[in-house]
């Protein structure tokens, strides 16, 4: 399959037009920013970061990306949105972080290139916006190295994950710009630990993200129901 056709430019472009408030904690990204540091702390109690070397595949503006280098990993954003990454640069030079750089090249191109290479591969809030999830799941197994970690999170796809992250998101508590997410390219845990298995990656956990919209405060708990993150290993004893 050809590795630039697993994008849809709409999706792109809404996230290009929107580039310049990445690192604004009070844009429509507050709540990237607001779940970054537990997203992080739970990455880091399955896998160490310090001294490895990682990839972030749809790393928009580095968010995520910058917070793993400042934990010490050696780190790679990939997105296919030039205006993302320049920003993402701009932050890391601002900020002064060191060990992060960032590309534009798509996660299948980028594991013809480097099967292997790293090893942690982390795709948070990215699959939902993509034509065909499985391909980008296949393209981290290949990136990451037997017994490495692949961390994933996206939103579930039901009636309740329909009114809170669609409708009370966008419509009610305007958390996010209206048409941010489609309900049809929700997934459910059970369609991403498939995708995983059919990949190659053992899925090990999932873990629900709550938010309560009155306090503002998030947290995670074993409620999968709408948002989620899943920690997956690729077997040591692979190829
Ligand atoms: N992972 C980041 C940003 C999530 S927003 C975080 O959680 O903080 C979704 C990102 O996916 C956007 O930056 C968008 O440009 C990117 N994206 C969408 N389709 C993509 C594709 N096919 N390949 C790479 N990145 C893509």
């Amino acid at each position: 399959m050809s590795a630039n056709l697993n994008v849809d430019p709409a999706e792109l472009a809404k996230f290009s037009e929107l580039a310049h408030r990445w690192w604004d904690p009070e844009s429509e990204f507050r709540p990237l920013h607001q779940i970054n540091p537990l997203r992080l702390d739970w990455i880091e109690s399955n896998a160490p970061l310090a001294g490895r070397k990682v990839l972030d595949v749809g790393c928009g503006g580095g968010i995520l990306a910058d917070a793993m280098a400042r934990r010490g990993a050696d780190v790679l954003g990939i997105d296919l949105a030039a205006r993302s990454l320049k920003v993402a640069r701009l932050h890391a030079l601002e900020a002064q972080t060191t060990g992060v750089e960032y590309r534009e090249v798509s996660a299948e191109a980028l594991a013809m290139e480097q099967p292997g290479r790293f090893d942690v591969v982390t795709c948070m809030e990215m699959l939902e916006h993509v034509p065909q999830p499985a391909s980008i799941v296949r393209a981290c197994t290949e990136l990451v190295k037997p017994g490495g970690w692949v961390f994933f999170s996206t939103i579930n796809r039901n009636a309740k994950a329909f009114l809170l992250a669609i409708v009370g998101a966008e419509y009610l508590l305007n958390l996010l710009p209206r048409g941010t997410h489609e309900y049809a390219r929700l997934i459910r845990p059970s369609e991403l630990a498939a995708f995983c298995r059919e990949a190659g990656l053992e899925p090990q956990h999932a873990r629900g993200l709550q938010h309560n919209p009155l306090t503002g405060r998030y947290w995670l708990s074993e409620d999968t129901s709408v948002n989620y993150l899943m920690a997956t290993r690729r077997p040591a004893d692979a190829e």
